[in-house]
Formats: C-alpha cells, structure tokens, sequence
C-alpha cells in the first residue's frame, strides 16, 4: 500500500528525467569503452601472433637440427669412403689375379662414387640449413619487433584504463543509484530500448516533428500527447521512449 502511494508521486515527467539521466551515464561509460578502442583486441591479437611466431622459430630450430645431423652424417659417409678406397688401393699393389684386381677396381669406382654423392647431398643439407637459419634469424626478429609492439599497446591500454577506472567505477556507481529509482518494468523495457538502438540511446527528444532516434516524422496529436508529458510515450517506428526537450533543459 505504502509502495503503490509513493509510485504515485512519481510523475510521468520524472520518470523520464530520470531515464534520461541514467541513459547520459550509461554513455558517458560507453564513450569510456569507445576511448579504450580497439586496444584491448589489439593486445589480443598481437598475443597470438607472437604464439604463431614462437611455434614457428621451434619448428625451424628442430628442422635445423636435423638438416645439421645430416651434413655431419653425409660428411661421416664421405670419410668412410675414402679410408676404404685407400685400403683398396693399398690391397691393389698386392692382387693376385684379374678377377681380385675387377673385384677392387669396382669397389673403389663403387666407392668414389659414393662419395660424390655424399658432397651432393652435403651440399643440399648444408643450403637447407643456411635457409633454415637464415629464416629463424627473420622469424625472431619480427618477434622481437612484435613483442615490443605488444608490450607497448599493453602499457598504453593500461594507462588509459588506470585513468579512467575511477571515472568508469564512480559512474557506474551512480548508474546503480539511479537504477534503483527506476521502477523495474520500466528499468527492463529501457535496457532492452537501449540495446536494440545502434547508438545506445533510449530516450530521445522529438527534434522538429520528428523522433530524435530515427528521425521519422511523429503525428501531430502524439507530438501534443509527448509535450504534455502525461504518460509514455514511444516512436512506432523505433521503439524508443520520446520526451519533449523542454524537459530536460535543450532547445
Ligand atoms: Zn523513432
């Protein structure tokens, strides 16, 4: 019963002022958001980047490890070749027949052979490995450069935050004050108002005969009803609560 009475004394005009008001802080916490900008998806972005950047550098690095492995083992094979040629050669001076004399003939061929195709494939594992550092060289530096971008987006989104936490806290503060004002109804069919319009405003004022939010043109016995300011009224087309600009102080 007390309730319904003090409802009462709440007249429709004060209603709106109140909304009014709550909807200037709600923006005025959205133009916070506005300053921080993209920032905070940068940052975000950046992070990844450089975890792309990091799995690649160790992609390259066991890559190269193993291109390193098969130099030395290519290199290795080569050697081996030519202490078997020189035992040949050496078993050569003492053959005892033509077949034994074929026999070590071939194998040295075989074996010189072998070796050249050891230095070939020296020569492609050591190209490999050239580029493999050449490319981690590359990939490291750019995440250096990555990693100073991000650190200094990160300082920059938190100055701005820190500046403005007080600020974004105290309104929001005052935000659940007038909240509480509201009657929860309309406090509901305000934020949904809100959400659905493009730039986050609620209520609007008829500016010249038409609505302040959509700018379509309002008839003239609603533009009458607004001025009186008896009841709520919302714009047919855009759904938002439309006041007289009297009532809030603008021209
Ligand atoms: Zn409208």
């Amino acid at each position: 019963m007390a309730k319904k009475q003090i409802d009462k004394e709440v007249t429709v005009e004060e209603k709106l002022t109140t909304l009014y008001s709550l909807q200037q802080k709600l923006s005025e916490i959205d133009n916070i958001k506005i300053l921080r900008g993209e920032l905070p998806l940068e940052v975000g972005d950046l992070e990844d980047e450089i975890i792309g950047l990091e799995t690649r550098i160790k992609k390259y690095e066991a890559e190269l490890k193993e291109a390193d492995t098969a130099v030395s083992h290519q290199k290795q094979k080569a050697k081996d070749s030519s202490l078997k040629i020189e035992k040949y050669k050496e078993q050569l001076d003492n053959v005892r027949n033509n077949r034994e004399f074929d026999h070590l003939s071939k194998e040295i061929e075989f074996e010189t052979l072998e070796i050249e195709l050891s230095e070939k494939r020296t020569r492609e594992f050591s190209q490999e490995s050239k580029n493999l550092t050449e490319q981690i060289e590359k990939s490291k530096t750019f995440l250096s450069e990555r990693s100073e971008d991000l650190a200094q987006k990160k300082a920059e989104l938190e100055s701005i935050v820190s500046e403005t936490r007080q600020q974004e806290e105290q309104l929001r503060d005052e935000v659940k004050d007038i909240e509480a004002e509201v009657e929860p109804r309309l406090l509901h069919a305000f934020k949904r108002i809100r959400k659905s319009a493009r730039n986050g405003l609620a209520v609007v004022c008829i500016e010249r005969g038409a609505c302040g939010g959509c700018f379509n043109k309002i008839p003239p016995q609603k533009q009458m009803d607004i001025k009186i300011g008896k009841k709520i009224i919302v714009c047919e087309y855009c759904g938002r609560i439309m006041i007289d600009p009297e009532l809030i102080g603008a021209d």
